[in-house]
C-alpha cells in the first residue's frame, strides 16, 4: 500500500474539514494509507506528520477551519528547509501530497516537486475566489453565506434607523465577494478594485432617491478599493446627506460551518485530486469550470492573473452604472 498525505497551507477556509474527512475515506477505499501533515509547510519541516484514521475525522464535517491547522512558512521558501521536508516525507514513505491552499502554496509545491519529485495535487482553497484557471475555490460559498447573514442583519437596523451602511468585505485585490454579495442582497452601491468608479456620478441620483422617500442605503465595498471604507461613509454624510456607519466584516468571513455546497465541493475536489495522483497527474491543481473538473498545470493556475467573470461584470455595469 502506498502512503498519501494531505496538508492545509495559507489562509484556512470552511470546507477544509469536510475535505479531510473525505480524504481519509477515499484514500482507504483506494487502498492507500492516509497521513495528515499538521500546520502546513511548517509541519512538513518539523515532521508533524501522522497516520490518519476514520477516528480522526469523526464529527468534523460540520466544522469550519481545519482540524490539522494551517500556516504560512518562511522557511519553506528556502532550499535547505525543503530538503528537510523531503527527508521527513521519505521517513514516512510518503510519495503523494494533496495540498489545500492558494496560488502561493502551489508555487511552493511546484518548486518542491521539481527539486525532489514529490507528487502533489493542489485544491484551490481561498474565500477570495481569486485563483486563475478555476471558477470556484473551496470556502467561497460559506463565506458568501456568512456575508449574506451579516448584510441581512445590518439591513434590519439600517431600514429602522434611516442610515447608510458601508460594509467592507474581504477579497484582497479581488472584488468577487463584494460583487456577488451586492447582487444577492440588493445593495445600492458596490465598489470593487477591478472597476474604476467615480462617487460623484451617484450623488444626484442618491439625493433624488432620498427626496422620493428612500430611507437607507447599503453599500458593499471590497477591501481592495483605493479609498478607505470610512471615506465612503464620509462621502455619504457630506455629499449625499445621510448619516452613515461602517461595518468591516473581517475574519468572521473565513469561519462558520461549511455550507452544503462547500461540503459537496470538498468531496468532489478530493476525489478528483486523488484520482489524478493515481493516474499520472503529478504536478497539478484540480480546477472546476462549467460543471466539470480538470487538472491544470501550475503555470496555468499560479502564474496567471485571475479574471473576474465577465457576466458578473456586466451585471455590475447594469445595476450600478459603472
Ligand atoms: P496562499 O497559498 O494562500 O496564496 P501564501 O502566498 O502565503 O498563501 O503561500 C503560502 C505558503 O506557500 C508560503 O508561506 C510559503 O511557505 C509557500 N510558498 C509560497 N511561494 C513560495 C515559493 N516561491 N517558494 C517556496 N514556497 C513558497
Amino acid at each position: 500500500r502506498k502512503n498519501i498525505a494531505i496538508l492545509c497551507s495559507g489562509g484556512d477556509v470552511s470546507g477544509m474539514n469536510p475535505a479531510l474527512k473525505h480524504f481519509v475515506e477515499y484514500a482507504l477505499k483506494n487502498s492507500l494509507n492516509p497521513f495528515f501533515v499538521y500546520d502546513g509547510y511548517e509541519g512538513l519541516i518539523d515532521d508533524k506528520i501522522d497516520k490518519a484514521s476514520y477516528c480522526d475525522v469523526a464529527g468534523i464535517i460540520n466544522k469550519g477551519g481545519t482540524k490539522i491547522g494551517s500556516s504560512r512558512s518562511r522557511r519553506f521558501m528556502q532550499k535547505k528547509y525543503r530538503a528537510i521536508a523531503k527527508q521527513n516525507l521519505d521517513h514516512h514513505n510518503i510519495e503523494m501530497l494533496v495540498v489545500l491552499g492558494g496560488d502561493g502554496s502551489f508555487r511552493g509545491m511546484d518548486i518542491f516537486y521539481k527539486e525532489h519529485g514529490v507528487k502533489f495535487c493542489g485544491i484551490p482553497s481561498t474565500i477570495d475566489n481569486d485563483i486563475a484557471g478555476t471558477s470556484y475555490c473551496l470556502g467561497v460559498d460559506t463565506s458568501l453565506n456568512i456575508i449574506r447573514t451579516a448584510i441581512d442583519a445590518i439591513r434590519d437596523t439600517a431600514s429602522s434607523f434611516g442610515r447608510a451602511f458601508v460594509i467592507e468585505t474581504m477579497g484582497r485585490e479581488c472584488g468577487y465577494l463584494a460583487l456577488v454579495s451586492a447582487l444577492t442582497s440588493g445593495a445600492e452601491l458596490c465598489l470593487i478594485p477591478e472597476v474604476p468608479y467615480n462617487l460623484e456620478q451617484y450623488e444626484e441620483s442618491f439625493k433624488n432617491q432620498i427626496a422620493a422617500g428612500r430611507k437607507y442605503f447599503l453599500a458593499i465595498v471590497s477591501e481592495g478599493i483605493k479609498e478607505d471604507v470610512r471615506e465612503i461613509a464620509q462621502w455619504f454624510e457630506e455629499k449625499v446627506g445621510i448619516e452613515a456607519r461602517v461595518t468591516i466584516l473581517g475574519h468572521m468571513q473565513r469561519g462558520g460551518n461549511p455550507t452544503v455546497y462547500d461540503r459537496l465541493m470538498a468531496y468532489k475536489f478530493v476525489s478528483h485530486a486523488i484520482d489524478g495522483l493515481l493516474n499520472e497527474q503529478h504536478d497539478s491543481v484540480i480546477c472546476y469550470n462549467d460543471g466539470g473538473f480538470t487538472h491544470k498545470s501550475i503555470q496555468d493556475v499560479a502564474f496567471q492573473k485571475y479574471q473576474l467573470d465577465s457576466e458578473l461584470l456586466c451585471h455590475l455595469q447594469d445595476l450600478y452604472n459603472v
